[in-house]
């Protein structure tokens, strides 16, 4: 038997201020099927950041409320999808399979884009009823996607630190992308990448997919959510389940880096300078910017700045790349990098964890790449003067101040690029290796409190475009950092 359930109403230019609309309804005992289709006038085609019409993103809430924070999340699409399912052992991707209770669910509209000063709307829930024996299932305990991943991968055969390559920020078919899972993992492995977080907008329904194919091979697959918010976007990495999406002013976005932390993730801020930029500017809790979206571009320079902005204000911040891949092949290629590209690398001692990878990412111990084959840059300092570099970007050098420190550049990639080091009062020294193979050590007097990063740049294509970020490095801090 089906129970047919209609929405109708209109949203105006007032309900994208206020961003999300809520549309409860009674969902009826005996449910083995909820199957929600909506359609609204004028809807743009295309990127809304540049395309006319209006844009209503969707995602649903059960029994358990739809209160910040603690709401009974059951999915989210965005402007994704048009229509979702959701049943007691599958779902629509994005959507969390489960119990069906009965009571009172909500529909979730996200007003993201009203251009009309009235935007009709139509809902269409159809609900297919089990008359004859009523599932016990609507009794259960919704899962959480994906159990925690204490799987890792063997570190280094002599026990020492290196480096891996990975990718912290990526889309399946569970959000906006294209692929599977499986076909993603599958790319990631085939282009050499050591660990991979996968960070569909605003759910988590990707993590059960994670957890399977989580074999112990690499790359080591990290369950992430893109908090997806109308003013800005954030990563967060290893969390225990869903968190939040609906930052939408600054406490609550405040409140979202709080409860990030909590959980024991970071909160990273996407892309902060683009097209959808980051909006803001009081908030400064977040750990982690994604200097690099994509293949390097205009609008990863203001962020480069943006986080030089910040470690110039004294703060420890750690910069991150994220390919923002939304495609690989045999889907149709619509941008045109894939995971890896930029390559973000941690420094990892031991066994290579989910635990591992984050508290790498959390120190700073990273450099981030135009791909997984490099360049491969590496700035270290020896520290205490013993003729041991074991000082790596991200670590503060305990030094008096006054004393000289040695610093040791490796660079692997092609020649004729610039290796630039910057200090806070800019360019400290410029490098630029006539061989693919390059190593230096040059000595650095450390007064007050200081760090040193280091960026390779260069042309790509025509010079006029002017030079391109290769490569660059977390910095080594000194002083009161
Ligand atoms: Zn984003
Ligand atoms: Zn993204």
């Amino acid at each position: 038997m089906r129970h047919k359930l209609r929405l109708e109403g209109v949203v105006t230019p007032d309900d994208m201020r206020r961003q999300y609309v809520y549309l409860p309804f009674q969902l009826p005992p005996g449910a083995r099927r909820l199957a929600v289709n909506y359609h609204y006038d004028n809807q743009v085609t295309g990127a809304q950041e540049t395309t006319a019409g209006n844009n209503i993103d969707v995602g649903i809430f059960d029994v358990r409320g739809a209160d910040f924070l603690t709401g009974g999340f059951r999915g989210w699409s965005g402007g994704a999808r048009s229509s979702f399912f959701v049943e007691p052992r599958a779902a629509t991707p994005g959507y969390i399979r489960g119990p069906l209770q009965p009571g009172e669910w909500t529909l979730i509209f996200g007003c993201s884009k009203i251009e009309d000063p009235a935007v009709h709307y139509r809902v269409h829930i159809d609900v297919d009823l089990d008359v004859l024996s009523a599932p016990a299932d609507d009794r259960a305990e919704v899962p959480t996607p994906g159990a925690p991943n204490e799987r890792s991968l063997p570190g280094a055969a002599d026990g020492r630190g290196r480096w891996y390559r990975g990718d912290l920020h990526a889309h399946s078919e569970h959000s906006d992308g294209a692929n599977t899972v499986d076909e993603i993992v599958d790319y990631t492995r085939r282009v050499g990448l050591d660990y991979f977080a996968l960070t569909d907008h605003n759910t988590v329904s990707h993590w059960d997919d994670l957890a399977r194919l989580n074999t112990g091979d690499a790359p080591l697959l990290i369950a992430g959510e893109e908090i997806t918010m109308y003013g800005g976007h954030a990563n967060v990495w290893g969390l225990d389940g869903w968190i939040d999406f609906r930052g939408s002013d600054s406490d609550k976005v405040r409140r979202l880096v709080d409860e990030a932390h909590r959980r024991g993730s970071m909160f990273s801020i996407n892309h902060p300078d683009s097209p959808i930029p980051w909006k803001h500017p009081s908030i400064r809790s977040y750990q982690a910017v994604e200097v690099w979206n994509a293949p390097w571009r205009w609008f990863n320079e203001p962020a480069l700045l943006r986080w030089v902005a910040h470690l110039d204000a004294g703060e420890r911040m750690v910069a991150v790349g994220g390919s923002d891949s939304h495609c690989v092949p045999p889907a149709k290629m619509t941008q045109p990098n894939g995971p890896g590209e930029p390559c973000s690398w941690v420094y990892v001692a031991g066994p290579l964890g989910e635990r591992a990878v984050l508290d790498a990412v959390a120190a700073g111990h990273v450099f981030v790449s135009e791909d997984p084959t490099g360049p491969f840059i590496e700035l270290r300092a020896d520290a205490d003067g013993d003729g041991i570099f074991e000082t790596l970007p991200g670590d503060r050098i305990d030094a008096p101040a006054g004393r000289s420190v040695r610093f040791h550049i490796t660079y692997r990639g092609p020649d004729g690029k610039h290796i630039r080091l910057f200090g806070r009062d800019g360019l400290v020294r410029e490098v630029t290796p006539e061989t693919e193979e390059h190593d230096s050590e040059f000595e650095l007097r450390l007064e007050g409190d200081g760090y040193l990063r280091a960026e390779v740049r260069g042309f790509r294509g025509r010079p006029e475009r002017g030079e391109v970020v290769h490569a660059l490095t977390n910095p080594i801090y000194w002083g009161a950092w």
